[in-house]
Formats: C-alpha cells, sequence, structure tokens
C-alpha cells in the first residue's frame, strides 16, 4: 500500500481537472487532493486512477467517476461532524472522501463481498466510519436517523421514502434517480411534511439493486 510522490503529482492534475469541470467546494477539492484512489483499485487498474473516469471493481460494481464524487459530495453541503448515510459503500471512496472531510459516517452495502473487502480496507487507511452496514439501502437506517445528510451512490429508479423520512429538518437527500441514465436529484427537508426539490443534470450509475442475493 504505497503511495508516491507519483501518485501524489498525478492527484494534484485530477484536482485541476475537476476544478475546470465546475467543483468549487474548496473542501472537497482538498479531500479528493489527498485521497490515495489507486489504493481503492485492484492493482491492473492503479494506473488509471487519476483520470476522470469510473472503473470496474469487485462484484460487478464500479468505483465511481471522480466529477461525480466530488459532485455529489458538494451538493450534499456537509459540514464538520455532520451525520450521514451513505448507500452503496463500493470502495469505499466516497465514504473516505466525506470522513477526510470530518464527518460521521453511517454506510450501507448490499453484496457482501464488497461489504466484507471493504470493511477490512478503510480502517487501514485510518478512515473509520461510525458504522458499516451489510443491508439493503432502500429502507436507511432507521434506528440512527435523523441524518444531516444521505447519499445514494447507485441509480435508483425511485425515490426511496424511508430516506426521505430519515433526514432532519434543514437536511438534504442527494440522489441520482432514473433506469438506464439519472438526473441528480436533491431533496432538501424545510420543515416535517415540506420538501424541495432540485435537478442538477444527467449522471449515470450502477442500478440501486432491490432484492438481496
Ligand atoms: N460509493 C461507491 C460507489 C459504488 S457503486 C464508491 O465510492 O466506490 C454503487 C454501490 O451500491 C455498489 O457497491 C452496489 O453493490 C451498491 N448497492 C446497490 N444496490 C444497493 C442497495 N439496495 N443497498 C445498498 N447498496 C447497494
Amino acid at each position: 500500500m504505497k503511495d508516491t510522490f507519483t501518485h501524489q503529482g498525478m492527484r494534484k492534475k485530477l484536482v485541476k481537472i475537476l476544478e475546470k469541470k465546475g467543483i468549487e467546494d474548496k473542501n472537497v477539492l482538498s479531500a479528493i487532493g489527498k485521497i490515495p484512489r489507486h489504493l481503492f483499485m485492484d492493482s491492473g487498474f492503479v494506473d488509471h486512477a487519476y483520470v476522470d473516469k469510473a472503473f470496474p471493481i469487485a462484484a460487478d460494481q464500479t468505483i465511481s467517476q471522480p466529477y461525480t464524487v466530488a459532485r455529489q459530495t458538494e451538493l450534499l453541503e456537509v459540514k464538520k461532524d455532520d451525520k450521514i448515510l451513505e448507500i452503496g459503500t463500493g470502495s469505499g471512496y466516497q465514504a473516505a472522501v466525506l470522513l477526510e472531510m470530518g464527518v460521521r459516517l453511517y454506510t450501507i452495502e448490499r453484496q457482501n463481498e464488497l461489504f466484507k473487502k471493504t470493511n477490512l480496507f478503510l480502517p487501514k487507511l485510518g478512515y473509520k466510519p461510525k458504522k458499516m452496514i451489510f443491508g439493503d439501502g432502500y429502507i436507511g437506517l432507521v434506528e440512527d436517523a435523523p441524518f444531516d445528510g444521505i447519499i445514494v451512490t447507485a441509480g435508483a429508479p425511485f425515490v426511496p421514502q424511508p430516506l426521505l423520512a430519515q433526514l432532519k429538518v434543514g437536511g438534504r437527500l442527494v440522489i441520482p434517480v432514473g433506469d438506464d441514465i439519472q438526473i441528480m436529484t436533491v431533496f432538501y427537508r424545510k420543515s416535517e411534511t415540506e420538501f424541495e426539490k432540485e435537478e442538477f443534470g444527467e449522471f449515470r450509475f450502477v442500478p440501486l439493486l432491490e432484492d438481496k442475493n
């Protein structure tokens, strides 16, 4: 598990690319500048770690494109110590970005192979979520709700109502909604009963799966 000057130099370039693509949140850019993304990928792909592309990880899943991670994190508007729920732990890269920004993180993964791998890997890099759960993101995490923010990192065919219900008033849900192509959607909870919805363009994600294998 090495992070060399070469990797660090490549990361600086990646941060510049993300800035050019419109990412403005300095805390997001600084987190991406620090995290050794190549260590989250299988060794064969290490050379591709700092281009702005999604890549395959285990269990037919992908590590999201850096721009997508940056944009979703920016839209979540996190502050230090916020209580955040992530749906789709995957490689743990998005989780690392959030932890680097000082949040209290709860994260759910529904594929056991990925859950086990990332559960061991993240703490080795010094990233410690409050809870990593093998479970179904459609139902959220009622026992730890409410959350300041919820981020869904797989394409949701519809908006799971439990996730809206588990937001604090003033909190936000960032979720890509759609089947083949998803619209990045933010739901802002204005009161117990009112939500404001805003859309932020098209993205492509692997699907949020509905039943467990
Ligand atoms: N945040 C991840 C992105 C991984 S891709 C990263 O940074 O690498 C999306 C992940 O969502 C996959 O790991 C997939 O297994 C997981 N997933 C799919 N359906 C899910 C569900 N219903 N509940 C929780 N996780 C789910």
